[in-house]
């Protein structure tokens, strides 16, 4: 990837970020710190690996997303926007009544949803299914399922793994978004997942451990999963829960959060602004 496409896909992440943060102000509580862990991912399925047309969200040769951890839908739903899928308006109908952009990602309701999940552990294997349809086919069509480190707590996972693995169907690839974090609290303390790239490679998988934070490494990593032959492919994102605002990384109960004081509403604005200001070409991003 050449240095322009590099900052093409960061000024699509900021924008995917920027995004995020405004529906969820918005909506006034909302998936927070899960929606911006998977940020520059993301930003490289749409902006550089994914095959699709916005203009035909059903065209039959398209690569599929299936994310798994589908309470980071407001992430999936800002990329989807800022390609075209549909007008990005309906980012600030979230979670409304009668709205196209549910809380939690619904096939029937949204323009380049192709799964329904949100239920912990079913996307696993309705991807496995996906992939073992695009084999059948012969098409060459890759499944991208994105998985959370907390939602690994569900045995479903483990059964779909078992079979991915078995089946070799390295045209699903398997993105772990370790952010070390789940609903209340840090993974280890929940349900301790111990050493998630180790589990992988036991299972049989081609397993990569990189910034999952970082357009770049994972970009890399993806092209390296494509040449990988006859074996399941992984990538686990080292990612941070709440990514790409530092009051937002540090804040305890970042998996759900309400804008509902000055002191969250002030770091958000703070956030928006710098955002607003790398976007327009104004500035370096600083998320230290
Ligand atoms: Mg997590």
């Amino acid at each position: 990837m050449d240095k322009n496409q590099l900052q093409d896909l960061k000024i699509l992440s900021a924008k995917i970020r920027l995004d995020v943060l405004k529906m969820l102000e918005k909506r006034g509580y909302g998936h927070l710190g899960g929606s911006l862990s998977i940020v520059e991912l993301m930003s490289v399925l749409y902006g550089k690996q994914l095959r699709y047309d916005a203009a035909n969200p059903k065209w039959e040769d398209r690569d599929m997303v299936v994310l798994s951890k589908g309470h980071a839908g407001p992430a999936w739903y800002s990329a989807l926007a800022e390609q075209g899928f549909f007008d990005k308006e309906w980012l600030y109908t979230l979670n409304d009544g009668g709205t196209n952009l549910p809380s939690h990602p619904d096939r029937l309701k949204t323009p380049g949803v192709d799964m329904t999940t949100g239920s912990l552990g079913q996307g696993t294997s309705a991807a496995a299914g996906i992939a073992t349809g695009f084999r059948m086919k012969g098409s060459g069509q890759y499944v991208y399922l994105i998985v959370g480190d907390g939602e690994l707590n569900e045995g479903q996972c483990w059964e779909a793994f078992q079979y991915i693995a078995h089946y070799k169907l390295n045209h699903c690839v398997v993105i772990i978004d370790e952010n070390k974090r789940q609903l209340d609290g840090t993974t280890k303390e929940i349900m301790n997942p111990f050493d998630v790239a180790e589990k992988m490679r036991a299972f049989g998988f081609h397993v990569q451990k990189v910034k999952g934070n970082d357009e770049e490494a994972i970009d890399k990593a993806i092209d390296c999963a494509k040449e990988v032959e006859d074996q399941a492919v992984c990538i686990v994102l080292d990612s941070i829960k709440g990514s790409g605002v530092p009051y937002f990384e540090q804040l305890a109960g970042n998996h759900s959060v309400k804008f509902n004081n000055d002191e969250i509403l002030g770091a958000n604005h703070e956030a928006i602004k710098a955002l607003e200001s790398f976007i327009e070409g104004g500035s370096e991003l600083c998320t230290d």
